[in-house]
């Protein structure tokens, strides 16, 4: 039996520190959590405008459900679409000021379909070396060309489309790196794929709902607008429910709903969570508030933070990573501030490369300003 292989191989991990356990809620998502027992302020979901239990979204999904049931019963192209899908991808199109848009059930699936659905073996695909996993499990599907290029040099990114000569060129990014929080240079890429006619994927996962006017998203940050741009965004993060989705020109949309393998051959989601983000959607437009108080903790974490012997990577968005290189070093820190009762997760390789170990501390506009200072007083006792 192959099993004592495995665990080898598990204890191997545990040695070097990469051992990756889950821990269980007892609470709704929120900074404030009980987790086996033990109650904890939290600094690392993606729920970063506070709707993960918000009222309005729990009585929306009431009533989707009393309204539509739960279950879908089918995929998109069988008899699993239904009305409230479609009301949304109508609302996530204008939003994002795109022709269509199209639903997935997740963003990992998202990435997997487009890139797979618009790539084939005698196409090209260029991808920040940081890019999410999906993005990155996306191209290898796709079997596509691979011309991975340093973070944000787009200096090796034109050499790289200069050699390439026949095919269709997709550029994919993440907008805000998950891992890092700073923002592609997505102008600079737009501006690439007019000299070299490509097309530019932009994973939006943490902009979405947080960044532009109104939470439109990176494109609307940048004040970016160009057929080439085909925009995805998660609505687990932000939005504070589950799912995705992709806008883009119709013809794109039309192929994904013929082409995505991880759009035709699974279920869709219940018809309910669509009515949940009708409602998030419009908190989100309404959020202008919400955005400014996240904005402000951003301003006071980092200025709290900023005689620490670990230094914040460069970043003006709601992921604050605050980089410590070792492994050990980065798991003994947040086992120090999980000691406190603050609960900050230590990210390792492969997540990010090798001897950059972080603590990912992401902020939430349900957060206080007191919750900012104890994280800021916490790390600052375990510094000495
Ligand atoms: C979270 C994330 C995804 C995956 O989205 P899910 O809906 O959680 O599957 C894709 N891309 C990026 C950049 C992400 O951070």
């Amino acid at each position: 039996m192959p099993f004592t292989q495995l665990q080898t191989e598990l204890d191997e991990r545990a040695a070097l520190g990469l051992l990756r356990t889950r821990r269980t809620l007892d609470t709704p998502q929120s900074p404030h959590i009980i987790v086996d027992g033990k109650s904890y302020l939290a600094f690392c979901s993606n729920d970063y405008l506070g709707l993960a239990h918000h009222p309005q979204l729990i009585t929306a999904l009431q009533n989707g459900a009393q309204q539509w049931g739960v279950g879908a019963g089918a995929a998109h192209l069988v008899s699993g679409h239904f009305a409230p899908h479609h009301q949304l991808e109508m609302q996530l199109a204008e939003f994002v000021s795109k022709p269509a848009a199209l639903l997935f059930s997740t963003g990992y699936m998202t990435n997997l379909g487009v890139v797979q659905a618009l790539l084939g073996k005698a196409d090209t695909v260029y991808a920040d070396k940081l890019n999410h996993a999906s993005l990155n499990d996306a191209m290898l599907l796709s079997r596509a060309q691979i011309k991975r290029y340093r973070h944000g040099d787009m200096a090796q990114l034109a050499e790289q489309l200069a050699q390439t000569q026949t095919g269709r060129k997709l550029i994919i990014t993440d907008a805000v790196f998950s891992m890092d929080g700073d923002l592609a240079p997505l102008p600079e890429l737009l501006a690439l794929c007019e000299q070299f006619d490509a097309w530019l994927l932009v994973d939006d996962a943490h902009g979405f709902g947080v960044l532009g006017e109104q939470g439109r998203g990176s494109l609307a940050h940048f004040n970016l607008s160009s057929p080439r741009i085909i925009y995805m965004a998660t609505l687990g993060k932000a939005a504070g429910v589950s799912g995705a989705f992709v806008a883009a020109e119709q013809v794109v949309i039309d192929t994904l709903i013929n082409q995505a393998r991880s759009y035709v051959y699974t279920t869709a989601t219940p018809p309910a969570l669509s009515v949940a983000l009708l409602a998030s959607l419009q908190l989100i437009k309404n959020g202008d508030d919400r955005r400014a108080h996240l904005q402000k903790l951003i301003t006071q974490l980092r200025d709290g933070l900023a005689d620490l012997a670990w230094s914040l990577m460069p970043s003006d968005t709601a992921i604050q990573p605050l980089l410590i290189g070792d492994n050990h070093q980065a798991l003994k820190l947040s086992e120090g501030l999980r000691e406190r009762g603050i609960w900050v997760a230590a990210i390792r390789p492969p997540t990010v490369p090798q001897g950059t170990a972080r603590l990912r501390i992401t902020l939430s506009e349900a957060h206080s300003e007191a919750d900012v200072q104890q994280l800021i007083g916490a790390l600052h006792e375990l510094a000495c």
